[in-house]
């Protein structure tokens, strides 16, 4: 009774993990958990309050499916301020209940059954099954460590079949760490301009870019602006995952396109949800961030410093996103072996590098930001259990 395609995807392997760590809290185990991504903060106050004083007003009904004018208006104006794009409230910008739905309405505007969608590997673990629930076909092009996980533009362009509508890429990427470059982003253009496709770029991580570097988004390159939809969202950096608040730009037309979607399947975001976020995109509450982001580099540093001392792994310093992309293979274990070990016998859950593609086997991601009370203990247990190993 149960559909093809829904029997064909796996469980989220990121999210199976995190259930798993809880459920051993739960029965009294002290568990670090590396594995979920999310921060040890919570949303800021400031945008509570908004929030909290919407519903005490009566803000609590749908609100037109692409989102409230108050909402809009914060998104282009930030779009502008923070991302220098040209972007208009009412052409250009949408309200998503979180990033990963902006990919559903990204997708079911985009492809139809049978489409092919070009995606990175390793890559997030939904964006296969995501494409797959909606008929299309996701086509994987390698990355590795050599490249900074980055694609190499013949590689792209020889992936491309007169069936491929989209290419799917992130930046800052999850779980590598890349924060592509100008000339990075230029040759997906290149392939995308070339063979007339969509780029969905997910940029969930935008405002968490290390060591000076900047997110530089896709839809500001020459000839872009018409062929590419970015999705931001307050989940991941303003620590809001719970609020499944996010939002989409491109142009007039995939806003229209998108926009009637939503209209069918999920009415609208939140109306609190969005009036605090368009608070949290505020320029001084975005200011305020910059004390919580700075200090999650910090962490970011002292996990892949101190993993990357050890004999057996391998880590580099993330160039944005909050995720230390650890290579184990010296440990000879395969990635689910060395997780299910390190939860079992340390009490640390990571997440197998094998959710993120078949060719990740020999990596494991820790998420960098729970506090540091955690870093630190969780940090310790890795180093002990690859000591014993
Ligand atoms: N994209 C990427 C790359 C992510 O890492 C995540 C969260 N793990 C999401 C999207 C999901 O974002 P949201 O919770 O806003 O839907």
């Amino acid at each position: 009774m149960i559909s093809r395609r829904n029997a064909k995807i796996p469980q989220s392997a990121t999210v199976a993990i995190a259930d798993l760590a809880s459920s051993m809290r739960r029965a009294g185990e002290e568990v670090v958990d590396f594995s979920a991504g999310r921060a040890a903060e919570h949303s800021p106050d400031v945008v509570n309050q908004v929030a909290m004083e919407a519903m005490r007003t009566g803000r609590t009904h749908q609100t037109e499916a692409k989102g409230l004018p108050e909402y809009l208006e914060a998104i282009a104006a930030k779009l502008r301020i923070v991302n220098r794009l040209d972007v208009d409230a009412e052409r250009n910008v949408m309200a998503t209940l979180g990033c990963k739905q902006g990919l559903v309405l990204s997708l079911l505007s985009t492809i139809d059954i049978g489409d092919e969608v070009i995606i990175e590997e390793p890559c997030f673990v939904s964006y296969g099954p995501t494409i797959e629930l909606f008929g299309g076909i996701p086509v994987v092009v390698q990355t590795d460590r050599d490249n900074r996980f980055c694609w190499n533009e013949a590689d792209l362009e020889s992936a491309v079949t007169e069936r491929t509508k989209a290419i799917l890429m992130c930046s800052p990427h999850n779980p590598a760490g890349t924060v592509h470059t100008a000339d990075d982003l230029q040759a997906i253009a290149d392939v995308a301009i070339r063979n007339d496709l969509t780029v969905i770029s997910d940029e969930i991580y935008e405002a968490v870019a290390w060591g000076g570097r900047k997110h530089l988004p896709i839809y500001s390159l020459p000839g872009m602006e018409s062929r590419s939809i970015g999705l931001m969202g307050m989940t991941k950096t303003y620590s809001m995952g719970g609020w499944r608040i996010g939002y989409a730009y491109s142009s007039p037309e995939r806003i229209g396109a998108m926009t009637k979607v939503q209209q069918h399947l999920m009415t609208c975001a939140s109306s609190f949800g969005q009036l605090g976020a368009a608070k949290a995109l505020q320029p001084e509450v975005i200011e305020s961030m910059h004390d919580v982001w700075e200090d999650w580099e910090s962490r970011c540093r002292f996990v892949t410093d101190e993993l990357d001392k050890h004999d057996a792994l391998s880590v580099s310093m993330p160039e944005g996103g909050f995720y230390a992309w650890v290579d184990i293979s010296r440990t000879n274990l395969s990635s689910t072996e060395f997780c299910t070990r390190l939860v079992k016998e340390h009490k640390v859950a990571a997440v197998p590098g094998a959710a993120f593609g078949e060719s990740s086997d020999g990596f494991v991601r820790i998420t960098c930001v729970r506090s540091w009370d955690e870093v630190h203990k969780g940090v310790a247990r890795v180093i002990e259990f690859v000591d014993h190993l």
